[in-house]
């Protein structure tokens, strides 16, 4: 069986009084990711590390950033269309493992709601997304909660 792996980073600012999209969902927080699209970290670090794992480019070749109409993209869109990118390829995921950093607000809580959101876009059970949060204690601009970062593994096997 052929395997592929792939890995993603991406970062965003926060502002205050913007939405926080993070692994698919709304989070409630007085401060929201700054960007193109909805900002959801997550998500495009997982776009990144499937496009990574078959050398198809990074995100920003396939959604530029001065392209209108991801203007406010929901990145949940943006994740279906990388997954039938590796789906067309003959691939399908085995794991996601992921660590969001950032200094507030406590994520706990939204782990199996992210989980569930991701898991079904992927194809995947929830026991196959893994997500883990750190803070920086306080270090540096995430601890500063002036941005958020999100780092991927995944895993892809040949169908
Ligand atoms: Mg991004």
């Amino acid at each position: 069986m052929s395997y592929r792996i792939g890995q993603g980073i991406d970062f965003h600012q926060l502002e205050e009084g913007r939405e926080f999209w993070l692994g698919g969902i709304l989070i409630p927080h007085d401060k929201g990711a700054v960007g193109h699209s909805d900002a959801d970290v997550l998500l495009h670090a997982i776009c990144d590390a499937m496009l990574g794992a078959l050398a198809l480019g990074d995100i920003g070749v396939h959604f530029p950033d001065t392209d209108p109409q991801y203007k406010g993209a929901d990145s949940k869109k943006l994740l279906a269309h990388c997954y039938k990118l590796i789906s067309e390829k003959g691939y399908s995921l085995v794991n996601v493992d992921s660590t969001l950093l950032l200094q507030a607000p406590k994520i706990k809580p939204h782990i199996p709601q992210m989980q569930q959101t991701i898991a079904d876009i992927l194809s995947l059970s929830i026991d196959d997304v893994s997500i883990k949060a750190t803070t920086t204690e306080h270090l540096s601009f995430i601890g500063r909660e002036e941005g958020v970062v999100a780092t991927v593994n995944i895993l892809l096997k040949k169908n």
